[in-house]
């Protein structure tokens, strides 16, 4: 019996490019050496994808299209294709060309080599300088955080053996971010290089607000550094006043000095406010991380699911 894999695509808006995009991807995978699945997740798409979706039909490979109610996002549309899985690997890829399919082949033939997770390292990105940027100094903070190294130059495109794919489904936090868990599972890696392409069509359907989000969420669901921070610099605030006060002191017995510097002493309250309340708005991160966690409630609710 053939092995099986499992092709997760999470698709918003896509409409323009999706039923090409499967097309590509069933003309490059080995079908003749594995079963093919490929997971569609439509994450609440206004422009006609789910239409489309719900007509792809291939000889060569089955599909399972899910339909989400709304919009949720990337990562949620992406756990729901992870919790439905059924197959022995999971490949996840993004529908808008940046990731090449012509590597999943190689992806594959590390996994049969006994790498459970087999990522795709990009070793050239076509265009996006500044999210290159933006992604480099994202790592360096993130890694900084986490006692764990999470992958650089690594976004989501990999591929998970069954076993990972099931022990990410079985965590209980709902607020899930997989680069983080991914690494957080510790498993054996292997490393594909690629090159990552430019989005074929439409727009990025992440705006930067949302990428800004994601870092946030990563960094603060993986390390309570930032907590113990606050400490730190509060710690420093005090040693910092205490010397200015004796140096104050000082100046005013020995040199007849003005201890009552209203500005001075106004801009330094003014700076200590501004550290209470960033220290505060930390501490509100998190306790709406908590809040949110505590209710429960499902990233995802699936409206249709339809096994073709
Ligand atoms: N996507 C999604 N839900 C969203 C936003 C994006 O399922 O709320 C999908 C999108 O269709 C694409 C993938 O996630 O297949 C990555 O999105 P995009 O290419 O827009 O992100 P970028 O590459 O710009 O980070
Ligand atoms: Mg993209």
């Amino acid at each position: 019996m053939k092995k099986k894999g499992n092709i997760l695509i999470p698709v918003f808006n896509e409409s323009k490019g999706i039923e090409e995009f499967c097309n590509l991807i069933e003309s490059v995978v080995p079908t003749d050496s594995y079963d093919f699945t490929i997971t569609l997740i439509d994450d609440g798409s206004v422009d006609g994808s789910w239409e489309i979706i719900k007509n792809l039909k291939s000889n060569l490979m089955n599909f399972r299209k899910i339909k989400l109610t709304r919009n949720f996002g990337h990562q949620s549309a992406i756990f729901a294709g992870l919790e439905n899985n059924e197959e022995d690997f999971v490949v996840i890829i993004d529908a808008d060309f940046q990731d090449d399919p012509k590597y999943i082949a190689d992806l594959i033939n590390k996994w049969e080599l006994g790498h459970k997770v087999v990522l795709a390292r990009k070793v050239r990105r076509n265009g996006e300088f500044l999210k290159k940027i933006y992604t480099k100094i994202y790592f360096k903070l993130q890694n900084k955080f986490t006692q764990f190294t999470i992958p650089k130059d690594v976004g989501h495109y990999s591929l998970i053996d069954l076993s990972i794919v099931k022990s990410l489904s079985d965590l209980p936090e709902v607020n899930k971010f997989l680069l983080g868990l991914r690494a957080f599972m510790g498993s054996e890696v292997g490393y594909v290089d690629v090159i990552k392409n430019k989005r074929r069509y439409g727009n990025s359907k992440m705006s930067f607000k949302q990428l800004f989000n994601l870092s946030i969420d990563g960094i603060l669901s993986f390390s309570t550094l930032p907590l113990n921070l606050i400490g730190g610099v509060g710690v420093a605030i005090s040693i910092v006043t205490i010397f200015y006060t004796i140096f104050q002191l000082l100046n005013t017995f020995f040199n007849g000095g003005d201890f009552n510097q209203l500005n001075v002493n106004l801009l330094g309250l003014l700076f200590i406010s501004g550290l209470q309340l960033f220290s505060l708005s930390i501490l509100g991160q998190y306790i709406s991380k908590i809040f949110y966690e505590t209710k429960k409630r499902p990233a995802f609710i699936i409206e249709k699911k339809i096994i073709d």
